[in-house]
């Protein structure tokens, strides 16, 4: 059997050998190009769609919410503009998860990770929060200099204006996050007089801290050690994906100009990358695909007058090959293979069966729950009782008046202190609640079997919807 000895490193103690590489903090430098005027322009679209939505209003009849998107956790119901799930409808989230998750592998497959550089929450929120930190402590250079060197006014006053300004963007950020899930107005007017109660109150606290933290601190380290999908990306990948890569090719051996390839060694590269990876190195889990190398290598390739596209997206194929120039990259990416044929008919059967689901279902429901104790009783005159608990659903913004009956021909229901007896009986249910009656069936005695199907509809002239139940009838040995 081979043995494998881990020797500690000579500064660790013995026994004390450290599995985790201690962080080195990651200072990335400005940089100008495409795809950073790309980011911003998402950044600034995503954080003003954020903020803005809960805002944005939608009609939807008297007595209901009229906030476009709202979790409303107190009647346990999501608005989506002309969407309203119920918490019966959950398979719906289980839908839109799903498609979230294939869309994903979708653009992942075609273009790498763009998603992580460009749209994550965590790379939008961590790019305000150095935004912030360079407008305060100046770029790479000046940024090292200042942690590097001793505690100054000009060092304290920078660094409170810094966490300041970072706490409030989380304070916005947990602020604005709770407006989903009330009425952004009314909770709004509660904030400014201070009558702000226990949850939300809870909640922006924890995401203003967590944003502050995640964004200021964690940073890389989310994207690196936290996020599950740096770890499966590889597998969603294939050697047509385009991703950031850089052209060895052209590139070695890397050197001072006009010596050797076209790569200076300036380390430009390095230097703007927000996870701190060297791409000449190749791919790597850490790389988000957000291009910034390649804004920065082409100023480079600008000032020496070489052609851009030393580091570019490209396609594993083409990289290995050589076999494509920035000119012609798009016209040797095949977009259409398998895997992406695969990914879109998925995508279209899952989002067409949701969508036709959400247009075609019933704007009501009805849901039976038979009493079990005691499983019936006899009456006076002989007859047999049994007991329900009815929910009815009316889903729409109306008020709703319901005629309850069953399948059977004899007998009679009512809802006691409520109907008189009859063969049919009418409820009303508020709009957007569910109704619950207790209902009872009385049916004369029959010797025939214990069990006799019941089925219990609840109709309006434009809705209807059935439950089959059962109705206990004693047996001989009852
Ligand atoms: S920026 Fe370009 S030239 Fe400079 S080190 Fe990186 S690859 Fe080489
Ligand atoms: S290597 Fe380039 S594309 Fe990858 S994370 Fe760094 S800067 Fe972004």
């Amino acid at each position: 059997m081979t043995q494998i000895n881990i020797e500690p490193h000579q500064s660790e103690p013995q026994g004390l050998l450290s599995l985790f590489e201690k962080r080195k903090k990651i200072y990335p430098a400005r940089v100008s190009g495409n795809f950073r005027r790309l980011k911003w322009g998402f950044m600034a679209v995503l954080l003003g769609l954020y903020y803005i939505l809960p805002w944005v209003r939608w009609e939807r009849g008297e007595g209901a919410p009229d906030q476009a998107i709202l979790v409303d956790t107190i009647n346990r119901k999501f608005y989506f503009f002309f969407i309203e799930l119920w918490p019966q409808e959950v398979y719906y989230f289980t839908g839109l998860l799903l498609l979230a998750a294939l869309g994903l592998f979708f653009i992942t497959t075609l273009f790498g990770r763009v998603w992580c550089g460009y749209a994550c929450p965590q790379t939008v929120w961590t790019d305000l929060f150095q935004l912030i930190e360079r407008r305060i402590e100046g770029d790479r250079i000046k940024r090292q200099r200042l942690d590097a060197g001793p505690w100054t006014i000009n060092k304290v006053t920078r660094k409170i204006i810094k966490h300041t300004l970072w706490l409030l963007v989380g304070l916005c950020t947990g602020g604005a996050w709770v407006f989903y899930f009330q009425d952004a107005p009314t909770l709004w007017a509660d904030m400014l007089s201070g009558q702000l109660y226990f949850i939300p109150t809870f909640w922006m606290i924890f995401l203003t801290f967590s944003t502050y933290l995640m964004a200021g601190f964690a940073r890389e380290q989310v994207c690196t050690y936290m996020c599950p999908y740096a770890r499966f990306q590889g597998a969603m990948f294939d050697e047509e994906s385009l991703i950031v890569s850089y052209d060895k090719t052209r590139g070695e051996p890397r050197g001072k100009a006009g010596e050797g390839g076209d790569c200076i060694d300036c380390n430009r590269c390095v230097a703007v990358c927000p996870t701190g990876i060297d791409i000449r190195n190749g791919q790597q889990y850490q790389c988000i695909n957000c291009a910034l190398c390649v804004d920065a290598c082409n100023a480079i390739m600008d000032k020496l007058g070489q052609a851009r596209g030393l580091i570019r997206y490209n396609t594993f194929h083409n990289t290995v090959s050589g076999s494509s120039s920035l000119k012609n990259l798009f016209k040797t990416v095949r977009f259409i293979r398998p895997r992406t044929i695969f990914y879109l008919a998925i995508i279209n059967v899952v989002g067409w069966t949701m969508l036709y689901g959400l247009l075609t279902r019933p704007l009501m429901d009805i849901n039976v729950i038979r009493a079990r104790n005691p499983l019936f009783i006899t009456l006076s005159n002989g007859d047999i009782r049994n007991a329900y608990t009815v929910h009815i659903v009316n889903k729409t913004w109306q008020h709703q008046t319901y005629t309850l009956s069953t399948n059977h021909t004899t007998g009679t229901i009512f809802i006691p202190d409520v109907t008189g007896k009859a063969h049919q009986v009418d409820v009303s249910v508020k709009p957007g609640k569910v109704g619950t009656f207790r209902l009872l069936v009385d049916r004369p005695y029959t010797q025939s079997s214990g069990t006799i199907p019941l089925t219990i509809t609840a109709k309006t002239p434009k809705f209807e919807d059935s439950y089959n139940s059962t109705f206990i009838m004693p047996t001989e040995t009852n």
